[in-house]
């Protein structure tokens, strides 16, 4: 089969050609259908994960997954049969601790994830998953290939959404900072699971006109702010009438970012650091934060559970994640990363092999 492969930290990935696996046991083999581009390949590309979670090389890369069941080991074939639609859930944990028993693999201490440390990802034709437990079936979802995206992208957007609502009454607003593909997620998340006012920024018009074009906007009620035009911190502020968002989703997490929608979280409200764009700290406004009991969260991935609901949602059309992505070959997936990393990449782009 043809497989994306890296072979070492700064390199670029190589098609080539690797053997087909085949499943023992509770081991499935999936034929891929979509695989997104995320910027967390990036950081892996980069070696930046080297410390916390060393790569194994040769790898294949692709933790955002979709496919059809190909072939299911013995124990394995009561839980998914060949022609399963389902997207992989790629933390896998290699044995039981208190989080993964909760669902929370992604935190859990011997998490192995999917085409990050040793497992081959989904950028190939086919995938070993090491247990059924890690598939959602989705059967009947209409746009397979899109729905990659609730994998990962979707999943990280869905779970600090939910993280937020916990701060929320719901007349307080929410401000959701970036609009590449989890912030635009995260906007119709929080749309779809929130009465609350939504106000999101990003310093890309066309990524403004695109989330507007994608996501109900209520007249009057949610804002979307071209950052590159306006000064977004005084915007969000006139926009809500002088008061401040409750709760802020930082989708980009640069210093520069949490640098500057930190100080606008209201009394009691939360900062959910979501994107990894800054590897060490910016500077953080402690005083802002003390004198008004601000909480600083982060969102990881999703759980398992998060998955099963965000799978459900999908399979229901109610959010409209074929909306946000664009697809492209397993050739281009070399310029899908260039787009990517220059910020030229409008959707979440996944990868048809
Ligand atoms: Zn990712």
């Amino acid at each position: 089969m043809k497989a994306a492969v890296l072979h070492g930290y700064g390199e670029e990935l190589v098609i080539e050609e690797i053997d087909v696996p085949r499943p023992r046991g509770e081991e499935v083999l999936i034929r891929v259908r979509g695989a997104g581009v995320c910027h967390s390949d990036l950081h892996l590309m980069d070696g930046e994960f080297g410390d916390e979670l060393p790569a194994t090389f040769p790898l294949v890369l692709g933790h955002e997954v979709s496919g059809v069941v190909e072939e299911a080991g013995e124990a394995a074939s009561l839980h998914v049969s060949p022609g399963d639609e389902v997207l992989v859930y790629s933390f896998y944990c290699m044995g039981e601790d208190r989080y993964s028993v909760k669902g929370l693999h992604q935190i859990c201490g011997l998490r192995t994830p999917a085409g990050v440390v040793m497992f081959n990802g989904g950028f190939a034709e086919y995938m070993l998953v090491p247990s059924y437990r890690y598939l959602v079936r989705v059967n009947g979802i209409g746009d397979l290939e899109s729905a990659a995206i609730l994998a990962d992208a979707g999943l990280t957007a869905y779970r600090a959404v939910k993280k937020a609502a916990k701060y929320l009454d719901p007349d307080e607003p929410i401000l959701i900072v970036g609009l590449g593909g989890t912030g635009l997620f995260g906007l119709a998340a929080a749309r779809l699971l929130l009465p609350n006012p939504v106000v999101a920024v990003d310093i890309n018009p066309r990524k403004v006109e695109q989330a507007a074009e994608i996501v109900e906007i209520r007249e009057g009620i949610d804002h979307l702010i071209d950052g590159s035009s306006t000064d977004p911190r005084r915007e969000v502020l006139t926009l809500l009438d002088g008061s401040s968002p409750k709760a802020v989703i930082d989708f980009v997490g640069l210093e520069k970012t949490i640098e500057d929608y930190l100080p606008l979280v209201a009394p009691e409200g939360v900062y959910v650091l979501v994107g990894l764009g800054s590897r060490y700290g910016p500077r953080i406004p402690s005083h802002h934060m003390i004198i008004n009991e601000v909480t600083l969260t982060t969102v990881l991935y999703g759980s398992l559970p998060d998955l099963h609901e965000l799978a459900s949602l999908g399979l229901k059309g109610l959010i409209p994640y074929w909306r946000m992505t664009e697809k492209v070959g397993l050739e281009e997936i070399n310029e899908a990363f260039r787009r990517l990393r220059e910020g030229r990449a409008m959707k979440r782009q996944i990868v048809v092999p």
